[in-house]
């Protein structure tokens, strides 16, 4: 029997504020890092990898969190974590003093999600299958022995969850096979970021749609006026048979995103992402109320499940965009697939960051495998970046993502990368 034996951790940071990469209205110069997790166990060949995402400073502070759980699970019996993973994910979160620090939200919560990332590597390596298909093969009660739905009861119960994953069971197969031959579609944030020159951005636009894409995200939120010249310019560059979406990042308040996403009816914008602050749901509600049919994206700060139930509650979230490393990995995102389903709503992945292509390519098979069987409108965040350090980095097909094939998470990274960018004593911050 395969044994834990220990773990470690490195705050990994990338030094992307340097070109701008990343930069929107609120984080105007992010350093891409990751607190990278490994698991080693008795068998050498067996380690599992798992990461948080932060912009930079702080990172440490995740990584001390991390800390903090070792000791659950090391001298364990892998078998028994897989066997259990839903109690000890719950045992994690509502660990009796570090719930302080939350409850199941921010640097804590991180912390839940990198470790169980990495456990969830291992346990897909130990079944010899990319995490997705792991997932996916799994029988809708094991399924439902790692959720919890404690506080969100109320709209989901685990009968409901078990009936919508049992449903997908007969056309389970033929799904895998559609992934497979066409992959998920995505849109691409590459070209938008807002310290991007107009020169820069046209450039990316078009090697963007030579790539195959047709949806592009756009960074707004500093000044209107500037904002609809940029957005004429791109609706200019890439016509009419392309889809622009904005993402203003949390940047205006409840008055200002109204007027703002009023101004940009014209360009008939597939959604609006992050207009006011992630956990105002109210203010959510009242800039639904006043932009008629314009759809509203969030879903990447929310801490945990039950943000997610506020803002799909209350019809304000018409785009739910997980993130793999903010909310307790496949035990929390799971819940929420679930009940974004049973409200309707689509999920589109973020992305971008480090790592997180590498992890919502996996959440999209999940999604369209065993919860909902549909991926016509639905796109997953990809933005070409730092994906040279990771050795199964994310494959895209005619702006499709197309489904992992080795095993585990897809997140383990080059040993050099590591070396290099391990922060403050990696060769380039050394001398930087
Ligand atoms: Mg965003």
């Amino acid at each position: 029997m395969t044994k834990i034996l220990k773990f470690t951790v490195e705050d990994v940071r990338f030094p992307t504020s340097k070109d701008l990469t990343g930069s929107d209205a609120i984080h105007t110069d992010p350093d891409y890092s990751a607190t990278y997790v490994t698991v080693y166990t008795d068998d050498l060949n067996l380690k599992g990898y798992g990461i948080a995402f932060t912009i930079g400073k702080g990172n440490d502070i995740v990584a001390e969190c991390i800390k903090y759980f070792f000791p659950i699970f090391e001298n364990m019996n892998l078998q028994d974590i897989e066997n259990d993973i839903g109690k000890l994910w719950y045992k994690c979160v509502d660990h009796s003093q570090l719930r302080w620090l939350g409850p199941e939200k921010g640097a804590v919560h991180m912390a839940v999600a990198a470790i169980f990332n990495c456990l969830w590597d291992l346990i897909a390596k130990k079944n010899k299958k990319p995490l997705w298909r792991f997932v996916a093969e799994s029988d809708p009660e094991k399924i439902l022995s790692w959720l919890t739905f404690k506080y969100i009861e109320d709209v989901l119960t685990p009968d409901q969850a078990l009936k919508i994953l049992k449903e997908s069971q007969n056309d389970k197969e033929i799904r895998i096979d559609t992934i497979l031959k066409e992959g998920y579609p995505s849109y691409t944030t590459a070209a938008g970021w807002l310290g991007y020159s107009d020169e820069k951005i046209v450039k990316l636009c078009k090697k963007y749609i030579s790539m195959g894409w047709k949806h592009f995200k756009v960074k707004v939120g500093l000044d209107l006026e500037a904002d609809v010249k940029r957005l004429e310019l791109i609706r200019k560059t890439i016509g009419d048979d392309c889809h622009i979406m904005v993402d203003a990042n949390q940047q205006w308040s409840v008055e200002q995103s109204i007027m703002h996403i009023n101004a940009y009816k014209k360009f008939n914008l597939l959604f609006v992402e992050e207009p006011t602050s992630p956990d105002d749901v109210l203010g959510f509600v009242k800039i639904k109320e006043s932009v008629g049919n314009v759809k509203l994206a969030t879903g990447e700060a929310c801490g945990g499940r039950v943000m997610f139930k506020q803002f799909l509650e209350s019809g304000s979230m018409n785009v739910c965009q997980i993130d793999s490393c903010r909310i307790g990995s496949i035990n929390e995102i799971l819940t929420v697939m679930l009940m974004a389903h049973k409200f309707k709503v689509p999920i589109f992945p973020h992305a971008g960051g480090v790592g997180l292509c590498e992890y919502v390519q996996h959440l999209c098979m999940i999604d369209y495998v065993i919860i909902n069987g549909d991926k016509n409108n639905k796109f997953v965040e990809y933005s070409d970046q730092l994906h040279e350090h990771f050795i199964y980095p994310c494959n895209l097909k005619d702006g499709n993502y197309m489904p992992p094939l080795d095993h585990g998470y897809s997140i383990e990274m080059k040993e050099n990368s590591v070396k290099e960018f391990s922060y403050p004593n990696g060769e380039y911050w050394k001398n930087n």
